[in-house]
């Protein structure tokens, strides 16, 4: 590489040699283009193209990475007029280095740049990566409240890449939260690796940001992402990075086309659960997951079930010395015995499909409710222990 790499960029802008790739962000759900990211490209005379790699880390050592990023921002508004003279705008987020957060008058250079094309701010993302929220936390929120006050969106880009917590991006006031593709790298497959994901997106979504997977490949990561109600895919298994002719082309094929779709057309079968679990959540708010075999339990509980004090997941045994003591005294040797594991695998061994109680449950609230708890007993097809599902009626 060469020996000065802001001379050369600098050169290589004047030359016309730095060029703005796009790639599509699509729905999770119907495939449809919604927004995309303009990604630097610098395309040596002779036809070499140069990914970001090999100069951007470079020159974000210094805020020579700016003129960067305007000239992004720049390429990223003229593409947006074209599709807007065709009647297919979606918006285009910008990468912007952790300088411009010190820089004069940015707020100032951004509308100017956005505005000289006539373009409306909710078209254009800004991206900022979670390494730069870091330092000088203030600073950067009292920025992230700037841009936004003018009607930009804010992303942070690579969450999970890093060191930066949830308790940080909780204080920061963004609008999409672009999840890394470092916490993809087990394809989704493994369960350690599914319970950090399952948490970030209900993190993100509970604080009202859209969530972007960035680097998705496959269709078990893809299949994951959509029971997580991911909204947005960028990644190879839809588009890579492509010049501006062809992202154009593109917007013009993918827009419309999935938009008369039924939604049930396009539905997977993990995005149906999601909505049949919406269904079941109406009339059972707590559905507990239970393994007889081997004691232990996963819970799931809606917002407002009354009773929210309980562990999500653990020993079976204590679930249910918990879950009697928060029922009516009278009510506990009943609840205590009818699920207690060794009464269930008996009622299994019998054959029976369910086992059913009416309780009245202490809610966190100091009142009591009644709660019919109803036990199936499900097969599940690969293994031979007990499995039961819970299902719990708030019925007051
Ligand atoms: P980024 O902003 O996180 O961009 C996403 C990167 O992930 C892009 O790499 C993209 O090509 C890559 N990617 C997307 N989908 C997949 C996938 O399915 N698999 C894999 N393996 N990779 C995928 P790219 O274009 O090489 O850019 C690398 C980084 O360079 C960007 O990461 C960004 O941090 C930086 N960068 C790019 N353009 C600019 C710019 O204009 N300004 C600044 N400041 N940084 C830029
Ligand atoms: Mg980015
Ligand atoms: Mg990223």
């Amino acid at each position: 590489m060469e020996k000065n790499i802001v001379e050369s960029i600098k050169n290589a802008i004047e030359n016309k040699e730095l060029h703005a790739y796009y790639q599509p962000q699509f729905d999770a759900i119907t495939g449809r283009i919604i927004s995309a990211e303009a990604l630097v490209r610098w395309i040596k005379q002779e036809g070499e193209v140069v990914p970001p790699f090999f100069f951007v880390p470079e020159l974000e050592k210094t805020n020579a990475i700016n003129d960067v990023d305007w000239f992004m921002l720049e390429e990223a508004c003229k593409t947006i007029s074209k599709q807007i003279a065709q009647g297919t705008a979606v918006p285009i987020s910008v990468n912007f280095s952790r300088w411009h957060v010190t820089e004069d008058a940015f707020e100032d250079k951004l509308n100017r740049i956005v505005d000289g094309y006539n373009i409306p701010h909710n078209l254009i993302e800004v991206e900022i990566t979670e390494s730069a929220l870091i330092d000088e936390s203030e600073k950067i929120r009292e920025w992230i409240d700037s841009v936004r006050k003018n009607g930009y969106s804010v992303a942070i880009d690579d969450f999970g890449s890093g060191l930066s917590s949830l308790q940080f991006v909780k204080d920061m006031p963004v609008d999409i939260l672009k999840i890394d593709k470092s916490l993809l790298s087990q394809n989704c497959e493994n369960e350690k690796e599914r319970v950090v994901l399952e948490s970030i997106f209900y993190f993100a979504h509970r604080l009202k940001m859209v969530t972007v997977a960035e680097g998705v490949e496959t269709d078990e990561q893809l299949g994951f992402l959509r029971t997580c109600s991911c909204e947005k895919i960028q990644g190879y298994i839809f588009a890579k990075p492509m010049p501006e002719e062809d992202y154009l082309k593109l917007c013009m094929e993918r827009s419309g086309i999935y938009e008369s779709k039924d939604i049930l057309e396009v539905q997977t079968p993990a995005s149906a659960s999601q909505l049949l679990l919406d269904a079941v959540f109406m009339k059972y708010p707590l559905v507990i997951f239970s393994n007889l075999t081997r004691n232990s339990f996963y819970m799931m509980a809606y917002e407002n079930f009354s009773a929210t004090s309980c562990p999500s997941t653990g020993n079976f045994d204590e679930l249910i010395v918990h879950g009697a003591a928060t029922m009516h005294p009278d009510d506990r040797e009943a609840f205590a015995t009818t699920f207690s594991r060794e009464n269930l695998l008996q009622a299994y061994k019998e054959g029976k499909p369910s086992v059913s109680l009416l309780t009245r449950q202490l809610g966190d609230d100091g009142v009591y409710r009644e709660v019919e708890t109803t036990d199936y007993f499900v097969k599940h097809p690969s293994v031979d222990d007990v499995l039961v599902i819970s299902l719990c009626d708030n019925r007051s």
